[in-house]
C-alpha cells in the first residue's frame, strides 16, 4: 500500500462544486488501495478577503490576532472537504496544523517549521480514515499560540508531512496541467514539463514562478520529497520535481539522454528598483549602504555598480528589491543621506524581471548571446543584469516584460504548437 500526501490550492476548492470534485479524486485515490492525506488551503481568494476585512478594522493589527484570523480559512475548507468524503461513502477526518503536530517557531506570519509529529493523522489511517489537514500553519511550542507560514505556505505544509509520513510520493493539484517552461497566462503556448531538477525549480521560484512556494521546493530537496505538481481538473500527468538527478529514471529509448539546456522563462513583477546616486567611490560605501537596507528588513536582490564618474570619484549603485518592503528601506536610507554621503535617491516600481534558467546552460556557451539578441529584436532595453551558473536574469521596464517574455521563450525554441490549459485561479 503507497501513501500518498495531495494538496489542493485554493482554486481547486473555491466552492461547493470544487469542494466535491476534490472529494471524489481524494476517495478514488484511497479506492485505488493508498493510504491519503490532504492538505488543503482557504478557499478561493479567502485568504486576501480575510485581508481586506482585517484592513477595515485597523491598519496595525496584531501579529498574533492576524494567524488566528488567517488560519481560519484552511480550516473552513479543511471541514467541508471531510463532509464531502463522508458524503461519498468513506471515513476522513480533518486537522488544524498544531493537531496535526506542525510545530513551528514563534514568529507570525511566517514561522518556520521546526518539528513535524503527525501523530493523530497516523492514527487516523490507521483507521482507514483519510486525513485532512490544514495548510500554512502550526503551532508554537514557545508561546503555545497558532502561527501561519507566510501566504502560500500549504505547500511546505504538504511536502513537511510527506516527509515525516515518509510518503511515497506528495502531488500538488494546481490550476494547470503541471510547470510550464513560461507561465501560461503570458505565453499561451508555453509547454508543460515532464521532469524538472529541484536546482532549477528552485531558480524558477526564486525567479517569481509562481507555482511552487520556494520554500517547499527547498524542503523537497533537502528531504528528498519527489513532488508531483498537476491539475485537479484533470488526470493528466504533470510535472515531476525531482530532488535528485539519478532520480531520472523515465528516459526513453530514442530520447536524447542529456538534459534540454534551458527548462523554462519565469518573470516577476514584485520587485522595485532603487538607485542611490552619487556615492563617495572608497572602501566600505557598499557595505554600509546595504546594511541600513538589510537594518530595514529587506531583501536586497540584483545589485549593479558603475564605475565612477571621472574625476568626481562617486558612483551609483542600483538593487532591486521586494516592493512592499520598499518604503521601509527608503525611509531609513534618506535618513542616513547626510552620513553616508551620497547625493540623491530614484525609486522605481516600474520594472520587470525576467529569467531564465537552465542546468544546461553551464555548459554550454551562446546561451547569454541568444538571450541578448532576442531581447533586442523584440525592442528591449536591459536595465540590469545578474547571472548564477544555472540563471540569467534581466531588469526591464514593467510595461515591455511579457513582451521580452515571449521573446525569449520562443528564441529559445520553447514555443509549443498547441496551447496551454488554464483551468482556474483569479491569480489574485
Ligand atoms: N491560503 C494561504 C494563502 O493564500 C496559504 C496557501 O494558499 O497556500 O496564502
Ligand atoms: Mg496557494
Amino acid at each position: 500500500m503507497s501513501l500518498i500526501v495531495q494538496k489542493f490550492g485554493g482554486s481547486s476548492v473555491s466552492d461547493a462544486e470544487g469542494i466535491k470534485r476534490v472529494a471524489q479524486r481524494v476517495v478514488d485515490t484511497q479506492a485505488a488501495g493508498n493510504e491519503v492525506v490532504v492538505v488543503v488551503s482557504a478557499m478561493g481568494d479567502t485568504t486576501d478577503e480575510l485581508l481586506d476585512l482585517a484592513d477595515q478594522i485597523t491598519s496595525a493589527p496584531s501579529a498574533r490576532e492576524m494567524d488566528m484570523l488567517l488560519s481560519a480559512g484552511e480550516r473552513i475548507s479543511m471541514s467541508l472537504l471531510a463532509m464531502a468524503i463522508q458524503e461519498q461513502g468513506a471515513t476522513a477526518q480533518s486537522f488544524t496544523g498544531s493537531q496535526a503536530g506542525m510545530i513551528t517557531d514563534a514568529i507570525h506570519g511566517k514561522a518556520r517549521i521546526i518539528d513535524v509529529s503527525p501523530h493523530r493523522v497516523k492514527t487516523a489511517l490507521e483507521k482507514g480514515d483519510i486525513a485532512i489537514v490544514a495548510g500554512f500553519q502550526g503551532m508554537s511550542r514557545e508561546s503555545q499560540d497558532i502561527t501561519t507560514l507566510g501566504r502560500g505556505g500549504s505547500d511546505t505544509t504538504a511536502v513537511a508531512l510527506a516527509a515525516a509520513l515518509n510518503a511515497d510520493s506528495c502531488e500538488i493539484y494546481t490550476d494547470v496541467d503541471g510547470i510550464y517552461t513560461a507561465d501560461p497566462r503570458v505565453v499561451t503556448n508555453a509547454q508543460k514539463i515532464d521532469e524538472i531538477s529541484s536546482e532549477e525549480m528552485l531558480e524558477m521560484a526564486a525567479s517569481g514562478s509562481k507555482i511552487l512556494h520556494l520554500r517547499c521546493v527547498e524542503y523537497a530537496r533537502r528531504f528528498g520529497v519527489p513532488l508531483h505538481v498537476r491539475s485537479s481538473f484533470s488526470t493528466n500527468e504533470g510535472t515531476w520535481v525531482l530532488p535528485n538527478p539519478d532520480d531520472k529514471i523515465k528516459i526513453q529509448e530514442g530520447e536524447p539522454m542529456e538534459q534540454p539546456i534551458i527548462s523554462g522563462v519565469a518573470h516577476d513583477r514584485s520587485e522595485a528598483k532603487v538607485t542611490i546616486i552619487g556615492v563617495p567611490d572608497i572602501p566600505g560605501k557598499a557595505a554600509e549602504l546595504f546594511g541600513i537596507v538589510a537594518g530595514a528588513h529587506s531583501n536586497i536582490d540584483m545589485i549593479v555598480q558603475n564605475v565612477s564618474t571621472k574625476g568626481t570619484g562617486k558612483t551609483d549603485i542600483s538593487f532591486t528589491l521586494p516592493m512592499v518592503e520598499g518604503k521601509e528601506a527608503l525611509e531609513a536610507l534618506r535618513a542616513s543621506q547626510d552620513a553616508v554621503g551620497f547625493d540623491s535617491i530614484d525609486y522605481n516600481d516600474q520594472v520587470g524581471k525576467l529569467s531564465l534558467i537552465g542546468a544546461g546552460m553551464r555548459s554550454n556557451p551562446g546561451v547569454s548571446y541568444k538571450f541578448f539578441d532576442a531581447l533586442h529584436k523584440a525592442g528591449v532595453n536591459v536595465d540590469m543584469i545578474s547571472t548564477s551558473e544555472i540563471r540569467i536574469s534581466i531588469v526591464t521596464h514593467a510595461d515591455l516584460l511579457d513582451t521580452a517574455v515571449r521573446a525569449v521563450h520562443a528564441a529559445f525554441g520553447l514555443d509549443s504548437e498547441d496551447e496551454a490549459t488554464v483551468y482556474g485561479g483569479t491569480g489574485r
